[in-house]
């Protein structure tokens, strides 16, 4: 007689058999657009004409133009941010890009608050940490150690970061030179920092006086359900806390019209601005004025605007979110019956994943196996290297939705067969 462990490994692996067999190429990795996303922007190539050499009074031909971006532009993105446009500064094609250059000035001459430092100057001098929230994202891991920075992690909660592990850590150590996470809709899990952990963050009392917030902002206006989470303003937040120079929010249209040839931008206050605009100025004698001049024209001539544009979007990707919980609510009961548990976020690109038992690598591999490709296990820990193996990030913004409904029940079966081996083999 068997026992009833082994007959529920017997089961999944049969029904993982029967996934395998049906040979499936389907893709849940890429947190990239649809190309019906894609599609509601195309009439952006063709929003500039012949006759379009002048924007804003300026030639969009010819080097002048300012630092800072062409003004519409940044009035246009500094609403984004909920900013003046006098606190943003619109650059190129990618908001990474952005974070690797403030990052680079800051290590070689510090940043505006490290003036009152006594150790002055450039943060590679002084063997520079920094903190990033997990599960997270592995291109803020894969910039910040290429850096040189060392990376102390602290978790992210349903409403942020642990705010007080980050000032555990940054209240005596002058070397923690601030923190870089998404504080909307976060890369992986969702979440979404409240007001008040924003505001203690702006007011935090951190040994280095060039403690300083880098807030990937990527998903501030991604809403996808009618329920929204609220954006925070970290800007004005940190300057009522008297922290004028202790935010850069990142920010970019990679997920609102084209993905890696849209335009990254970033908010700060006016005198961030400028320093950042000086050294950006001896790098580059401006931005790509043709580019920002045509997103400021078909953004505004789109109806409702950027956010009659992201209402599109949301038309698109929230059926694949829903598809997604729905999914793994049927293959494994409501509330993940004891095999995983996911998160439901109102917004963003991800969804987070987490096994009851250790084996996100196998779930992984045997998804691989059955032509279902996720996104590695440890991706969302700096080193790749996931303590409890439980974190798989999901991405269902790609593939057409009924590639999500399939691909999420085979991930479900996979998710059950690698913890009843696990469970079997204890
Ligand atoms: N920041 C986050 C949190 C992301 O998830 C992504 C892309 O997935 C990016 C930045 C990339 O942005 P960009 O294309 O502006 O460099």
């Amino acid at each position: 007689m068997t026992n009833p462990s082994q007959d529920a490994l017997a089961q999944a692996q049969a029904a993982y058999a029967e996934l395998k067999a049906r040979g499936l190429k389907l893709n849940l990795q890429r947190g990239q657009p649809a190309d019906a996303d894609f599609d509601l922007s195309n009439p952006m190539l063709s929003a500039l004409g012949e006759g379009d050499t002048h924007f804003d009074g300026i030639d969009l031909r010819n080097y002048p133009g300012g630092i800072g971006g062409l003004p519409s532009a940044r009035a246009l993105f500094g609403h984004y941010l909920d900013l003046k446009p006098e606190n943003v500064l619109v650059w190129n094609n990618s908001s990474l890009e952005l974070q690797g250059l403030v990052l680079g000035f800051a290590l070689l001459h510090g940043v505006r608050g490290s003036q009152n430092s006594e150790q002055g100057g450039g943060w590679v001098h002084q063997k520079p940490k920094m903190i990033v929230t997990v599960p997270g994202y592995d291109r803020h891991f894969l910039l910040l150690q290429t850096m040189g920075f060392e990376l102390l992690t602290v978790d992210m909660q349903d409403d942020g970061p642990d705010v007080d592990a980050v000032e555990k850590l940054a209240a005596n150590d002058p070397s923690v030179k601030g923190i870089l996470f998404v504080p909307t809709y976060s890369n992986p899990g969702g979440e979404t920092i409240s007001e008040e952990k924003a505001r203690k963050l702006a007011g935090l009392k951190a040994a280095a006086p060039d403690f300083t917030i880098f807030a990937d902002d990527a998903y501030r206006a991604h809403h996808l359900f009618e329920e929204r989470d609220t954006p925070v303003n970290f800007v004005t937040l940190c300057r009522d806390a008297g922290h004028p120079d202790r935010a850069f929010v990142f920010a970019s249209t990679s997920k609102i019209t084209f993905a890696g040839a849209g335009l990254g931008f970033v908010g700060s206050s006016e005198d961030n601005i400028a320093w950042l605009g000086k050294y950006l100025n001896a790098q580059s004698i401006g931005p790509n004025k043709v580019e920002q001049a045509r997103h400021v024209k078909f953004l505004q001539s789109y109806e409702g605007g950027l956010e009659g544009l992201m209402r599109d979007h949301a038309a698109l990707i929230a059926p694949k979110f829903q598809a997604v919980y729905d999914a793994l609510s049927a293959e494994l009961g409501e509330g993940g019956g004891g095999y995983a548990t996911w998160r439901t976020p109102r917004g963003g690109y991800f969804i987070s994943l987490d096994t009851v038992d250790p084996v996100a690598d196998r779930v992984v591999q045997l998804a691989d196996e059955a032509g279902i490709s996720l996104t590695p296990a440890g991706a969302t820990y700096p080193g790749g290297k996931d303590p409890h193996n439980a974190n798989i990030r999901l991405a269902p913004t790609r593939p057409p939705l009924q590639e999500v409904q399939v691909a999420m029940r085979g991930v479900a079966t996979c998710v059950k067969l690698a913890a009843e081996e696990y469970r079997a083999g204890r």
